[in-house]
């Protein structure tokens, strides 16, 4: 790869077998454009983006390639500071960080600043907001904001319209098709919860089926089908079960512990219902999730046993 690259001219692509040959080829190009053009092509590219471009955007946008510089300059950074512009990496402003000035500038009743807002306060410019996002409008979805009704969205609204996408499409949406469909793109859910997993399941949902392990591709490719719906209050739930039972398998003997779980099975402990749902409802949408997930009815398992709790209950409740 290195090889195919030294051996293909940055400005031209034209291949040569030996690295004279392209030496000597690349000093024809240096002759024809100048220090001037080369910079001038920087300073196009600033007023495009309004920041300093990366060496990766000089070669996807620009007129000539980050290896000219290179060859030019020393390297990417002394060609911007020779254009009079700050290295790359100083400038460049982490989403994070235009995602809390958004915040910022946000009024108290929670209305979310518009791009002339951020012209005249911000303190990053508008362009950098629309190129890392795409537009201003997707920039306020992922800073939570809902660019038509103009509020702050709530978890309780996000997570509700999880659950009215997958009545509509009748399975556990992706994150593809909540951004296809959903009324508030998938964005704040990646930076409200840790990503789209842990958003659904903060919604009520939980995978189920084969447990996911080492022989398994990663669980986030689990299907979406192998997730069902297990309440409202489940998450908050499963997560006090876990703290009671100190983040370990109540297996007898088990010596499973959460890191451990995690790191071999990409996920962590299950949390198991002793009495299984279904006990505690005629059909799936009738289970009464409140009495379902009381803290005595949940037990934390690990992935190995897990199946020996699924086979015991409900007829063994005494088994703690
Ligand atoms: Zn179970
Ligand atoms: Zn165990």
């Amino acid at each position: 790869m290195t090889g195919e690259r030294e051996l293909t001219c940055d400005v031209c692509g034209k291949s040569f077998d030996t690295k004279d040959a392209l030496g000597g080829h690349n000093s024809s190009h240096s002759r024809r454009i100048s220090d001037t053009q080369l910079l001038a092509e920087v300073d196009r590219l600033v007023n495009e983006l309004g920041r300093s471009p990366t060496a990766t955007e000089m070669n996807e946008l620009g007129a000539y390639s980050a290896g000219t510089y290179k060859n030019r300059f020393g390297s990417w950074a002394e060609a911007l500071q020779e254009a009079g512009y700050e290295p790359v990496k100083q400038h460049r402003v982490s989403e994070d960080a235009l995602l809390d000035e958004i915040r910022r500038l946000a009024t108290e009743d929670g209305t979310p600043p518009t791009a002339a807002d951020m012209r005249s306060e911000g303190e990053f410019t508008v362009t950098i907001a629309q190129n890392r996002f795409g537009s201003w409008n997707e920039a306020l979805e992922a800073a939570g904001y809902d660019p038509n009704h103009r509020h702050r969205i709530s978890d309780a609204e996000l997570l509700e319209e999880i659950h009215r996408l997958a009545d509509e499409l009748g399975k556990i949406p992706t994150a593809q098709e909540m951004k296809d469909h959903g009324e508030f793109s998938h964005r704040p859910y990646f930076t409200r919860w840790e990503g789209w997993q842990a958003a659904i399941r903060a919604a009520g949902y939980e995978p189920v089926g084969r447990p996911a392990g080492p022989d398994h591709h990663n669980w986030k490719e689990q299907p979406v089908h192998e997730w069902r719906e297990y309440g409202d209050n489940w998450n908050e739930q499963r997560q006090k079960a876990l703290e009671r039972d100190n983040y370990t398998c109540q297996t007898p003997d088990c010596e499973w512990t959460q890191e451990a779980h995690l790191e071999t099975f990409t996920r962590g402990l299950h949390v198991h219902h002793i009495r299984p749902l279904s006990a505690f409802g005629d059909d799936e949408s009738e289970v009464d999730f409140e009495r379902a997930n009381r803290l005595d009815n949940l037990v934390t398992v690990c992935a190995e046993h897990h199946h020996l709790w699924e086979r015991a209950s409900p007829l063994r409740l005494d088994i703690r």
